[in-house]
C-alpha cells in the first residue's frame, strides 16, 4: 500500500495563499459559541427592545428611575428624601444579583460562586462574603435572590443600592427591610412598564431614547433577499411596537412602505418566556390593537398577540432546527428557547462595543497578564522540583555513617546550589504573582471601577459570561451587525481547547 497522502498537502504556511485575515472592528464582530451554518437557516426572528430597538441606555435608566420614584412615593409612603439619595448609573451591570435578606448585591462566576459583592456602594469585607455565601452555589430561583438579566433591570438595583448608601452612609437604619425596599422597587417598576406611563414619555420622544441604526433596514432586507423568512416576536404590546417599529424602519428603503412589510409574522406581546413553554394561543389583532379572535393560521400581513412555539412552527411549516431567533434577554430569549426548542440562537449583547472597545485599548496588558499566568505555574513547577530535590538530598545527608567525606561535600553542595536556585524562584514567583494581582485589577477597574469585567470574576467566566457561552449559539454588539457577513455564511465556532490540550 502507498503511504501517499490522499489529498495533496497545502504548504506549512498558510497565510502564502490566504494572506492576512481581513481587519475587522472588533465591536461589529460576530462571536461563536456553536457552529451555526446560515445557509440552514430559513427562518430569522427577531425580539424587538435591546434587539432590534437599541435603546440610550443612560436616559431609559434615568427615565425608570424617575418613574419608579415617583410611584414609591405617590403609592407605597416612601419620604421625598429618597430623591437626595445619591445613583449612580455606572454602578449597575448586567449578571449581578440582588440578596433581598442583606440587600447586598454580587457578582458571581460560572460555577456560581459569589465573587465581588457591595451594600450600597461599599465593597462588602471578604470573610463577612464567605460567612453569607461560601461553599454552596447560589441558587438564582430562590426567592431571596433577584438576576439582573436584562438591561431593562439595572434601575432596580441601582436604586436599591443608593437608597441604602443614602441612609446607612449617613449612620442612620434603613426604616424598611432590604427585601421590603426592594420588592417596592421591583414592582413600582414593573407598574412603570404596565401602566404604560413609561412607554408614554418614550412614544412622544421617541429619538431620546432609542437609537435609530441606519444599517438595521439593510441587514433585514439582506436576509429577506436570500429568500429567508424574517419575523418580529416581541413581550411588547401593539401600540408601542408600532411606534418604535415605525421609528426604526418606515421611510428607510423605498420598496418597503411600511414596517410592517420587512416582517412575515408579527407576534406581540409573545409573553416570553412563556411563549417556550406554556400554549398560549395566538389572537389576531386589527390594526388598533383590539382582538379580533382566536388565530387558527399565521399569516404575512397581519398582527397576532401571545402564542406559543410549538403552534408557531405547526402553522408556518418551519422545521424547528431552521430558525434563528435572535434576542437580548439572557434568560427570556435565549436561555428558554434552548431549553424548550430546537431554535438556534443569536444574543445581542449591546455592551458589548465598550467591553470590544477597551479589551483592544488594553490587550497589550492582557496578553502580558496572559504570560504572566503562564510564568507563574512553571514557577510553581520549579519550587515544587527544588522542594522535592532538597528533600530527597537531606534524606540522604541523614543516613547515619552512610556516606563518604567526597559524597556528602557532593550532597551539600548540590543542596546549595538547589537552595540558591529555590531562593531566586520564589522571589520570581512572588514578584510575578504582585504584578500580575496589580495588573489585573487596574484592568479590571479600566472596564468597571466596581464588577470589573463583564465575562469575567476571577479566573473565571462571570455567570453571565457562562451563560452566554452555553446557550447563544452566536453573540453580538448589534443586528446590523450581520449585515458584514453573508446571508449564507458558515458561523464556526474556535475548537475548544481544554487545559489538557493548551500548550502544545
Ligand atoms: P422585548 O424585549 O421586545 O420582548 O420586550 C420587552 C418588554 O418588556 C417591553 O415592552 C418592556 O417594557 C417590558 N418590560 C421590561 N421590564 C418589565 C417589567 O419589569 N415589568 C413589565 N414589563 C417589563
Ligand atoms: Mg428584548
Amino acid at each position: 500500500m502507498s503511504d501517499a497522502p490522499k489529498y495533496q498537502p497545502l504548504p506549512p504556511d498558510l497565510g502564502e495563499i490566504y494572506g492576512p485575515s481581513a481587519p475587522r472592528d472588533p465591536t461589529r464582530q460576530i462571536f461563536v459559541n456553536r457552529n451555526l451554518n446560515m445557509a440552514r437557516i430559513e427562518t430569522v426572528g427577531f425580539d424587538m427592545d435591546y434587539t432590534l430597538a437599541p435603546y440610550h441606555q443612560h436616559a431609559m435608566d434615568a427615565l425608570s428611575i424617575q418613574m419608579t420614584v415617583a410611584k414609591l412615593i405617590a403609592n407605597k409612603g416612601y419620604p421625598q428624601e429618597i430623591h437626595e439619595a445619591r445613583l449612580d448609573h455606572a454602578f449597575i451591570i448586567r449578571g449581578l444579583a440582588v440578596d433581598k435578606e442583606t440587600g447586598n448585591i454580587f457578582k458571581m462566576d460560572t460555577h456560581r460562586q459569589v465573587g465581588r459583592c457591595y451594600h450600597g456602594y461599599q465593597a462588602v469585607a471578604p470573610e463577612t462574603r464567605r460567612e453569607l455565601y461560601a461553599g454552596t452555589p447560589i441558587k438564582l430561583s430562590s426567592p431571596r435572590f433577584a438576576w439582573v438579566d436584562t438591561l431593562f433591570s439595572l434601575p432596580e438595583a441601582t436604586l436599591l443600592a443608593g437608597i441604602i448608601e443614602h441612609w446607612e452612609g449617613s449612620g442612620r437604619t434603613l426604616p424598611w427591610s432590604y427585601r421590603q425596599l426592594f420588592d417596592d422597587i421591583r414592582e413600582s417598576i414593573d407598574e412603570a412598564h404596565r401602566d404604560n406611563s413609561m412607554k408614554a414619555v418614550i412614544t412622544a420622544n421617541v429619538p431620546t431614547y432609542i437609537d435609530r441604526d441606519p444599517d438595521l433596514p439593510p441587514t433585514l432586507h439582506k436576509l429577506r433577499s436570500a429568500g429567508k423568512r424574517v419575523f418580529l416576536l416581541t413581550n411588547s404590546e401593539w401600540f408601542y411596537t408600532d411606534a418604535v417599529m415605525r421609528y426604526l424602519l418606515d421611510g428607510a428603503l423605498p420598496f418597503y412602505k411600511s414596517w410592517r412589510n420587512y416582517f412575515d409574522y408579527i407576534v406581540v406581546s409573545g409573553r416570553k418566556p412563556s411563549f417556550f413553554i406554556d400554549t398560549n394561543p395566538f389572537i389576531e389583532l386589527d390594526v388598533n390593537g383590539n382582538a379580533i379572535g382566536e388565530a387558527t393560521t399565521l399569516e404575512r400581513g397581519k398582527i397576532y398577540e401571545g402564542g406559543n412555539v410549538r403552534d408557531f412552527e405547526r402553522m408556518t411549516g418551519v422545521a424547528p432546527d431552521s430558525v434563528l431567533y435572535v434576542g437580548d434577554h439572557i434568560y427570556g430569549d435565549i436561555v428558554r428557547s434552548k431549553k424548550h426548542s430546537a431554535w438556534r440562537t443569536a444574543l445581542i449583547i449591546q455592551e458589548m462595543e465598550d467591553t470590544l472597545r477597551l479589551t483592544h485599548e488594553h490587550r497589550e496588558g492582557m496578553r502580558r497578564v496572559d504570560a504572566l499566568e503562564e510564568m507563574a505555574i512553571r514557577l510553581d513547577h520549579d519550587i515544587n522540583y527544588h522542594l522535592t530535590l532538597l528533600k530527597s538530598l537531606g534524606r540522604w545527608a541523614d543516613i547515619p555513617g552512610g556516606l563518604t567525606g567526597p559524597e556528602s561535600r557532593v550532597i551539600e553542595a548540590a543542596r546549595e546550589r538547589s537552595k540558591t536556585e529555590l531562593d531566586v524562584k520564589r522571589d520570581l514567583s512572588r514578584r510575578t504573582l504582585d504584578e500580575l494581582e496589580e495588573l489585573e485589577s487596574r484592568i479590571d477597574r479600566m472596564f468597571n471601577p466596581y464588577w470589573g469585567r463583564l465575562f469575567r470574576e476571577g479566573n473565571e467566566r462571570s455567570l453571565f459570561g457562562g451563560q452566554v457561552g452555553d446557550y447563544a449559539d452566536v453573540y453580538t454588539s448589534r443586528v446590523s451587525n450581520f449585515l458584514s457577513y453573508s446571508p449564507v455564511q458558515y458561523y464556526r465556532s474556535p475548537r475548544e481547547v481544554m487545559p489538557h490540550e493548551r500548550g502544545y
